[in-house]
């Protein structure tokens, strides 16, 4: 039996990294997933890899258009919605004095995107008698960093969205909470994407001394779609390697 039979999910940013490996386990925990990213190639090809469990579609999280062909389409093939994962996301260097565009264009993804999605979904869920709703924020969600203010208030912002929206949708049985990663092995943090490697420095940040496995994010969201977390909500569950336990000495 598995952890999410006959549930059925949205998750965005599925086409890579974290949102990729949790439509994986989702689909391995007997849920029906519909992947969502910008990038449609690669998503397609993964739910093709799924099998009839997974659906793509392109969605582009900053269209509440795009959103509401996604709750149509989700419905249309899996007969209803019970789980969004709010996955995708950007991030970059955004120093204070420099061009204001990062901070517009990352709350507008970021934050935005996982607005329109908590929204889109409410009705649909409200039919099936409630849901899960589980928003990625960040360590940067937590704590500030510095030339990565549009991040960071990015990041912030969906961890107060999702407080305020566990308390306006618990009447409706709707759960609603926020993953803070640290550091994660997925392209966002690869030498490929970044023109360096930021990884043996961010290992150094965590407590356990290595960057997280985007399998290791995934299973704390199988715990919080399931059934398993019926009396989690507002709550913000962090994976850090134990980044922000504490000060630690320069070495
Ligand atoms: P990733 O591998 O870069 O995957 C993000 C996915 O989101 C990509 O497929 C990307 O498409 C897609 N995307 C970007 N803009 C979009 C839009 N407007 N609409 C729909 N999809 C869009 O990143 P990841 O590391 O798995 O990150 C997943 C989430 O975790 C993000 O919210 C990120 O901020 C957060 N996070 C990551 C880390 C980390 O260390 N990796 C740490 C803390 C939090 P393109 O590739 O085409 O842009």
């Amino acid at each position: 039996m598995g952890r999410l039979d006959d549930k059925v999910a949205i998750v965005t940013g599925a086409g890579s990294g974290m949102g990729a490996q949790t439509a994986r386990r989702f689909i391995g925990e007997g849920a029906r997933v519909m992947l969502a990213d910008v990038s449609i190639e690669p998503t397609q090809t993964l739910a093709d890899e799924l099998g009839d469990a997974a659906c793509a579609m392109k969605l582009d999280v900053t269209s509440e258009d795009e959103w509401s062909q996604a709750v149509d389409a989700t419905v249309a093939a899996f007969g209803g919605i019970d789980l969004l994962v709010n996955c995708a996301g950007i991030t970059g260097m955004s120093p204070l004095e420099g061009s204001v565009e990062p901070f517009r264009k990352m709350m507008e993804v970021n934050y935005f995107g996982t607005l329109l999605g908590l929204r889109a979904v409410i009705a649909p869920m409200r039919e099936r008698g409630g849901g899960s709703i589980v928003n990625f924020s960040s360590i940067n969600g937590i704590a500030g960093a510095p030339a990565t203010g549009a991040y960071v208030a990015s990041k912030f912002a969906v961890r107060g969205i999702t407080k305020t929206a566990a308390l306006e949708l618990g009447s409706a049985g709707i759960r609603v909470n926020s993953v803070h990663p640290g550091a994660i092995a997925t392209p966002m943090t690869s030498k490929e994407v970044l023109g360096f490697d930021p990884r043996p420095y961010l290992s150094k940040l965590a407590s356990l001394g290595r960057v997280g496995e985007p399998d290791e994010v995934a299973q704390l969201v199988v715990f919080l779609a399931s059934d398993e977390s019926s009396y989690c909500t507002g709550a913000e569950f962090v994976i850090d390697g134990g980044v922000l336990a504490g000060l630690s000495w320069p070495s």
